[in-house]
C-alpha cells in the first residue's frame, strides 16, 4: 500500500482507482476515534505484552468466534429474500471465562 489519498489519507494499492476511497474528497467521514483501554495500549507495540498481543492477534481474534453477536439495533426483513441489517454498534457478547460459583464451564 504505497499510495496515499490526498483527500482522506487512505492507504491504497498502486493502481487502485483514485476515487475508490472517498470519491476524490466528495465523501468525508469523521476521523476514527482512538480505541479504548486496554486496546490502545495493546495496539501500541511499546511493551512486551503489546508485542505478544500483536504477534498473536489472530489467536486472540479467534477467541471472539465463540461469542454471541449483539448490536444496538437489528432489522429483520422477511419475504422472498430475508435480510438482516444492523444499525449502530456491533458487540461481541461474552460472559466470564470462568464459571460462576455452582455453575459448569460454558464458554471457550
Ligand atoms: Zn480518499
Amino acid at each position: 500500500m504505497s499510495v496515499t489519498c490526498e483527500h482522506c489519507e487512505a492507504k491504497k494499492w498502486k493502481g487502485e482507482a483514485p476515487g475508490m476511497c472517498c470519491n476524490r474528497g466528495k465523501v468525508q467521514l469523521p476521523r476514527l476515534i482512538d480505541p479504548p483501554e486496554p486496546l490502545r495500549t495493546l495496539d501500541s507495540a511499546e511493551s512486551p505484552m503489546s508485542k505478544h498481543f500483536l504477534t498473536n492477534i489472530r489467536r486472540y481474534n479467534s477467541c471472539f468466534q465463540m461469542t454471541s453477536f449483539g448490536t444496538t439495533k437489528e432489522i429483520r426483513e422477511s419475504g422472498y429474500m430475508p435480510t438482516f441489517k444492523v444499525q449502530g454498534q456491533v458487540y461481541h457478547r461474552i460472559r466470564s471465562l470462568y464459571p460462576l460459583p455452582n455453575e459448569e464451564t460454558k464458554f471457550l
